[in-house]
């Protein structure tokens, strides 16, 4: 699926900063589903859907506590050094992003990421609306977290219909039809394809094994 497509199917929301805030949260978890992350490419993502949109300052430094921080604009030696800290620290911030929206959708449902998002002053009510404003020495996780928060505090009942967070490869995706909202589509047809092959006679598995 490409970034198109994906954005194409992301639910239309009434307000353009509740978009946006879903639209950057989304693009982060997409930029750091590589292997190949390179910090300009995590400082561009800040500038454009966190800086640009007015939620933080522009920030030197991102953190993610214990996996430690990362320069967003190094130059020389310490270019070298951010690229080979951040698969730690990006990783650790997926999962934490990735961990939170899964609870979501598991049954029961733990909300735990959005009560803290509030309490910590990471979203807030501002002229009718939820904006996000992290402080600058927030997690990155909480960055990205803060910026989930306003669509789905602004609007509950979309995420409590179709929101899915894959447990296998963390793809957040919204689908209404879905049955699995623990799975993306592609792994939903795998695991059906494997309930199919298991359920096969014996003779059948052999072959298509
Ligand atoms: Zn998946």
């Amino acid at each position: 699926m490409t970034l198109h497509q994906m954005h194409a199917t992301l639910p239309a929301f009434s307000g353009a900063g509740e978009r946006r805030a879903l639209l950057a949260g989304i693009t982060f978890l997409e930029v750091t589903d590589s292997d190949r992350l390179e910090v300009a490419t995590l400082a561009r993502w800040f500038e454009e859907h966190v800086v640009a949109s007015g939620c933080m300052p522009r920030l030197s430094v991102v953190l993610e506590p214990p996996a430690g921080s990362v320069a967003l604009r190094p130059s020389g030696a310490a270019l070298a050094r951010a690229n080979a800290d951040l698969p730690r620290l990006v990783d650790t911030a997926r999962a934490r992003v990735v961990g939170a929206l899964r609870g979501l959708v598991t049954v029961p449902s733990d909300d735990r990421f959005l009560r803290a998002a509030i309490f910590l002053g990471r979203v807030r009510r501002h002229e009718g609306r939820w904006i996000a404003r992290p402080e600058p020495t927030a997690p990155l996780s909480g960055i990205v977290l803060s910026l989930f928060a306003v669509p789905l505090l602004s609007e509950r009942a979309f995420y409590e219909r179709e929101l899915c967070v894959c447990e296998v490869c963390g793809r957040v995706s919204f689908d209404r039809a879905t049955s699995s909202r623990g799975l993306c589509h592609v792994h939903a047809a795998r695991v059906s394809a494997l309930h199919a092959v298991t359920q096969a006679p014996a003779s059948r598995r052999r072959a298509a094994g």
